[in-house]
């Protein structure tokens, strides 16, 4: 499928009630030639990892991976996924370097973890926006595993608020001198390459930051201790300090002072590896849970009998396949050359790291107090998830990122809002502050473009039918809703998070919902409705699910109990928690 660069991101339209299904249809396949390299890489893998099974446990326990490990990745391969062949790496594709993390989740959260944070965010600035000689310089050593990468941004007093780092870095001559301290970087004790992203635009300054290639032969690098975590223990986490590190100026990655954008894009491209781990993570708990359901025997039957157990499996089933139609499709855009997909890459990485909590929760249920031992994988896998929905970006700031920047598309629309737009687009979290009046002045604009003949799919097989229509008019509800938000509260709908939050949801669903389509379509296409039975019914299942949530939000729009909520939020802050005792 050919998809034009420039055409605009999927979900914002939606907004408009648009369905581009150009950019979904026919649902991707991996290409021949990589299917047969990604067949080989799976086995590999599993050669490779089978015979440490036990040793995850080990490491796990003790909270770290041995060297000797380290050098066996190195040895086998595995940093030098998307460095490109002509620099000495594999170059995969988005798309099959996503699913070679969803191998390696299936085995081990931490080995996962310490092979995506090089690839999918330590180097990727450099592949992104390294000059030729920078690349040469380092992209071989990257892919042996001589350097190992790690991307620094958080600081103590910025995560989320990213823009507000204190790390900062002074020309001197041909150098820039650098001095903070990053903290919680995966991979920053054993790494030899940090991107690392510095103020550059002097005290207070917000919007000045510069990313550089820092490496740790510079004077001035120490990390400190690995961090002891709740999960993925064995990957390593440490703060990394900078104290007067000379870095030369060929070391900056992009432009100078345009850093904020180096990290926002490494990031959004990043997001698809989390993705496609949750769908490795899921893949393992339904292998796991479908045979504990039927070796466990109670009330004189296998418990795989049950409807309970039965509907956890079937739901782990819809979420698995949904998941994986909404991963595999934003890969592909990627991999298309599309540019806006930075959207749609955060709804992945939201629904995917809670759709695999949700997967994990029922599977160690299943497994019910075997569940809760550590000689078990389950209690193992809950803890590795649980950072899923808190690093890269945490899911309530995806969220509002989600649905502000798919909003700001309508407005977009009116000339006058695109010089404030363009920030936003450049920094979509600092932006939030930018939404403009004029969204709220020319709503009914928004409403006129709604138009009825453009929430329409036209290619989808007939056998989808029932489930199109659906997406088609919840694409309408979706909006009217944005346009009754952005009428009702206008620039101050950034103060307004429960709504944000909702019609975030309402996006998510709906992304989720059109991969699935698409999949689930394709699929009939090729191999005839009789031979997938099985996928109609997710579809359906997973149509009715999203509809029901859906509806739901909508309703809350204009009806619901946002105000009550915040009152015993302040009225919890106000006197330190709980105030109810009875004793
Ligand atoms: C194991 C691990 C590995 C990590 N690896 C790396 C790494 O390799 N490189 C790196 O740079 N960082 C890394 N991090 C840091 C991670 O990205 C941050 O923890 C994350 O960005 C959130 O920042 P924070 O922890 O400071 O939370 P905060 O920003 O303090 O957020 C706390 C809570 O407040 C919410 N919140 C914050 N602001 C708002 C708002 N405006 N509106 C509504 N809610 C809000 C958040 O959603 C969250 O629920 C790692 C963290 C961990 C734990």
């Amino acid at each position: 499928m050919a998809i034009d660069s420039n055409s605009p991101s999927f979900v914002s339209q939606l907004c408009f009630g648009s369905i581009l299904e150009e950019q979904i249809l026919p649902y991707p396949k991996m290409k021949e030639a990589e299917q047969e390299t990604f067949k080989n890489i799976r086995s590999s893998i599993e050669q490779l990892l089978r015979p440490h099974e036990k040793d995850f446990r080990e490491w796990d326990a003790k909270g770290e991976m041995p060297a000797s490990f380290i050098e066996e990745l190195k040895q086998f391969g595995l940093f030098s996924l998307l460095i490109p062949e002509s620099h000495g790496g594999m170059g995969l594709s988005t798309t099959a370097y996503s699913r070679t993390l969803q191998e390696l989740a299936r085995w081990d959260g931490s080995v996962a973890v310490t092979v995506g944070a090089h690839s999918s965010i330590g180097l990727r600035g450099l592949l992104l926006f390294g000059t030729d000689e920078q690349k040469a310089r380092f992209c071989p050593k990257l892919a042996t595993g001589e350097m190992i990468a790690c991307f620094c941004l958080t600081e103590p007093g910025a995560g989320s608020d990213a823009a507000s780092i204190k790390t900062h870095a002074v020309r001197d001559g041909d150098d820039w001198v650098l001095n903070g301290n990053k903290l919680w970087i995966t991979n920053g004790g054993i790494a030899q390459f940090f991107t690392v992203f510095a103020k550059t635009g002097g005290p207070g300054e917000r919007g000045s930051v510069t990313a550089f290639i820092v490496t740790s032969d510079m004077a001035g690098v120490t990390t400190g201790p690995h961090e002891d975590k709740m999960g993925l223990r064995a990957s390593n986490t440490t703060t990394v300090m900078f104290d007067n590190v000379r870095v030369p100026a060929a070391n900056v990655l992009g432009e100078v002072g345009k850093g904020f954008k180096v990290a926002m894009k490494i990031l959004n491209s990043g997001r698809t590896g989390l993705g496609g781990g949750s769908v490795g993570v899921m893949k393992k708990m339904l292998t796991l849970a479908t045979k504990q359901a039927k070796d466990r025997v109670q009330f004189g039957k296998p418990i795989a009998e049950y409807g309970l157990i039965k509907q956890k499996l079937g739901t782990m089933v819809v979420d698995c396949y949904v998941t994986e139609a909404a991963v595999n499709l934003v890969n592909h855009l990627i991999d298309s050359g599309h540019e806006d997909y930075a959207v749609e890459a955060a709804i992945t990485k939201v629904f995917a790291s809670e759709a695999m909590w949700r997967t994990i929760d029922e599977a160690l249920q299943v497994a019910g107090g075997n569940g809760f031992m550590r000689e078990f994988p389950y209690e193992r896998a809950l803890r590795d998830a649980r950072i899923n929905r808190i690093f890269e970006g945490t899911n309530d700031i995806l969220r509002l990122f989600i649905s502000l920047t798919s909003m700001n598309e309508v407005g977009s629309q009116l000339k006058e809002l695109a010089s404030s737009l363009k920030g936003i687009f450049d920094n979509p979290i600092k932006g939030f502050g930018v939404i403009s009046d004029y969204a709220r002045r020319r709503a009914g604009l928004a409403s006129n473009l709604i138009k009825r003949e453009n929430a329409v799919f036209t290619k989808l097989h007939p056998a989808v039918q029932p489930q199109q229509q659906v997406f088609e008019a919840l694409t309408r509800d979706l909006a009217t809703a944005v346009d009754q938000v952005l009428r009702k509260h206008g620039k101050n709908i950034i103060g307004k998070q429960f709504a944000s939050r909702r019609l975030a949801d309402m996006m998510i669903d709906l992304f989720v919902l059109a991969a699935t389509l698409s999949r689930v379509s394709t699929a009939v296409s090729e191999k005839g409705a009789a031979s997938v039975t099985r996928e109609l019914e997710i579809l359906e299942v997973f149509t009715g699910q999203v509809k029901r949530r859906f509806q739901a939000n909508f309703a809350q729009i204009n009806e619901n109990d946002d105000e009550l909520v915040k009152s015993l939020a302040n009225h919890a802050l106000d006197l330190d928690g709980y105030t109810w005792d009875n004793v």
